[in-house]
């Protein structure tokens, strides 16, 4: 891993908070510049967060089974994805992987962070292509081991399950893009929760160079809390820890990760009640005639192409309702991403499609 790391991020001397030069408890702490006044409730909100996130760690290891030693909270994923450019590519020489039709924010963050994108489509029904995969890993070894390029490509990036598409990849899939990417292979499991394939934190004890990302964002209702998982091997979490601002995420946002996570059975409830939602959402969308195609979907929205999708999108944000138009992504011509939302968010969807059927 570490011939794979930017060289001043192998180099770094970490930024170390106050916090770090003492361990346990004290009676008073005048080490880190803070206000000694709590303005706003007496809830501790003038210290600094826990940059570490021990207790959010600590209740992952117990609810979800996410290894204590192997996690690295982020603020939101999105912030995880951004650190993962910043500490492997060089910019204007290295290079990303990404299969389209996928999460917009890789090539954002690679553009952001000035580094090549190498586009790999998925296939029309959008699988893996591993022909496509295997023919440009062999020519890019046999171009930098000619000594014709200095970059390579550091970070491949699978969406399981794939926003927009929904489709989650079977594991063996994922195992074999492991085997056969010699960077880091990124799974980005935001949508994981609602899926019932097998997640790649299970490749991991195999795979020390595979990052997995999970997030509360989506099933665990805690989007507006920012709080994102990275789950990888020891020394890729060292990396991760170092590198990160120090109190990247907000002692509120921690308090909310704590709540969220005690309560699973709740989040299980209101799974299922997605997960029915979904169902019924598939069979009404598919009796309408504007409807094309509904995509399979491990995830908690569904890819559907209709007949215009520019015209629908514009016709359901004038009364009110908003989703996504997916169309100029590749192989989603005419398609709009809808989020299963409540019961009645949805029936204001359907009643809003059958008024534009009618009209
Ligand atoms: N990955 C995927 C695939 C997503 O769709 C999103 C959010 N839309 C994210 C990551 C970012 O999630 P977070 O809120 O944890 O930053």
């Amino acid at each position: 891993m570490r011939e794979l790391l930017r060289k001043n991020i192998a180099n770094l001397v970490p930024y170390s908070c106050a916090r770090n030069d003492f361990v346990g408890e004290a009676e008073v702490y005048l080490d880190a510049n803070e206000n000694w006044r709590d303005f706003v409730g007496d809830q501790g909100r003038n210290r600094y967060p826990d940059p570490l996130c021990t207790q959010v760690r600590k209740a992952l290891d117990e609810v979800l089974g996410l290894p204590f030693a192997h996690t690295v909270i982020g603020n939101g994923s999105d912030e995880i994805i951004d650190n993962l450019f910043r500490c492997f590519c060089n910019p204007g020489v290295d290079k990303v992987i990404i299969m389209s039709p996928t999460y917009g924010a890789y090539r954002v963050f690679a553009d952001i962070n000035d580094v090549l994108v190498e586009q790999i489509p998925l296939t029309s029904d959008f699988a893996i292509d591993f022909d496509a995969l295997e023919g440009f890993l062999g020519q890019e070894k046999k171009r930098r081991e000619g000594g014709k390029e200095d970059g390579r490509s550091k970070l491949l990036f699978i969406c399981s399950p794939n926003n927009p598409t929904g489709n989650a990849f079977p594991l063996e899939e994922i195992e074999r893009v492991c085997t056969l990417f010699e960077g880091i292979t990124v799974v980005d499991e935001a949508y994981y929760d609602f899926s019932s394939l097998g997640s790649a934190v299970t490749l991991l004890p195999r795979f020390p160079r595979l990052v997995v990302l999970r997030t509360l964002s989506k099933c665990w209702s805690l989007a507006n809390a920012r709080v994102g998982i990275a789950v990888a091997s020891e020394a890729i979490c060292k990396v991760l820890t170092s590198m990160k601002y120090p109190y990247n995420v907000g002692g509120p946002s921690q308090e909310l990760a704590l709540k969220g996570l005690a309560q699973a059975d709740k989040v299980q409830q209101v799974r299922s009640l997605t997960l029915g939602e979904k169902s019924r959402m598939e069979e009404a969308l598919a009796s309408l005639s504007c409807v094309v195609k509904i995509f399979r979907s491990d995830a908690n929205f569904l890819l559907v192409r209709v007949g215009n999708a520019d015209e629908l999108y514009h016709y359901l944000a004038q009364k009110g309702i908003i989703v996504r138009n997916r169309s100029r992504e590749l192989y989603c011509e005419n398609c709009l991403r809808i989020t299963i939302g409540s019961k009645s968010e949805n029936d204001r969807l359907l009643a809003a499609l059958a008024a534009y059927e009618e009209a």
